[in-house]
């Protein structure tokens, strides 16, 4: 495979990154990560603003201006050969002693790759997957898409480890959005709820792109927080992220939701959005 890292595409054997990467020392860095379908990018701008977000956040440098980076993006997809699959972007604050305080003059760095995986056919859609809910151990500032992912890591494990599919955070009994995705529920009147925009979960690209098509579907949209147990007792469930577009839930804990099988809604929306991706990149 081909990988970029701070101006140079290389094989991936011979990219190198310095042990005193603030990146490696304090996760001191954040990410994208965007679909690729027929080699083409989907998303791609709102996934650059939510990095220029992230980076503001931080009071960390842009490596480069967002042109370069759409055309690194798709340098790399065509050095690959990417059909399908994702290019992860990471951008760290740099080289520079250990020492806590941000490095006065690092320059950041940036490393980009891409990985194949099915996206549209994906063979877990078809049955929708179960979630265990485990409790938000996080950091405060879920907003901001930074590489210190070790809560979410190890909370995908354990549910894995227990037969589940993923994780849903659960804090003050609240859900608040699964371990890389934003969580959702369809209630009895045919509205989907999902977690309002505050610096208690990512502001998931792929959430915003559902729910303007659920919209356009006239589909009404609460925006609040759930409890486990109203997701128990859903019509539908859903998760959002760039990696799997739009994956029903159908069990959570011990308790099915709805009749077991991805629902109606979920179905829908899902078709919906890879049709719009698809039309997004002209196809
Ligand atoms: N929530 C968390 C914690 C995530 O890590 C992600 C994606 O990685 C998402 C939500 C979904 O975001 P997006 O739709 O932009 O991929």
């Amino acid at each position: 495979r081909t990988v970029y890292v701070n101006g140079a595409f290389l094989a991936e054997d011979d990219a190198k990154i310095s042990v005193f990467d603030r990146g490696f020392l304090f996760a001191d860095g954040v990410y994208e990560v965007t679909t690729v379908l027929k080699g083409k990018l989907v998303d791609f701008e709102p996934h650059m603003a939510r990095l220029t977000r992230s980076l503001n956040a931080l009071q960390m440098a842009r490596p480069v201006g967002e042109a370069e980076l759409r055309d690194i993006h798709e340098k790399l997809v065509a050095l690959n050969e990417l059909d399908e699959g994702i290019v992860y972007l990471q951008v760290t604050r740099g080289i520079a002693d250990r020492d806590f305080a941000y490095p006065a003059d690092a320059a950041p760095s940036l490393v980009m790759f891409t990985q194949a995986r099915p996206v549209v056919d994906n063979p877990k859609v078809e049955k929708g997957i179960a979630v265990m809910t485990v409790p938000d151990i996080r950091w405060r500032r879920r907003d901001i898409k930074t590489v210190g992912l070790l809560p979410a890591s190890m909370a995908k494990q354990a549910a894995l480890e227990a037969g589940y599919g993923d994780a849903w955070f659960v804090e003050d009994g609240l859900i608040t959005e699964g371990s890389s995705n934003n969580a959702f529920i369809v209630n009895a009147d045919g509205a989907v709820i999902t977690r309002q925009l505050t610096s208690d979960i990512l502001h998931g690209i792929t959430r915003d792109a559902i729910l303007r098509l659920a919209r356009e579907d006239n589909i009404t949209i609460i925006e609040r927080p759930f409890t486990p147990g109203e997701a128990e007792n859903a019509k539908e469930a859903f998760i959002t992220s760039a990696s799997t577009f739009l994956m029903p839930v159908v069990a959570i804990n011990h308790s099915t939701i709805g009749d077991g099988k991805p629902g109606p809604i979920s179905r829908k929306l899902r078709q919906h959005y890879v049709d719009a991706a698809f039309a997004s990149i002209g196809e």
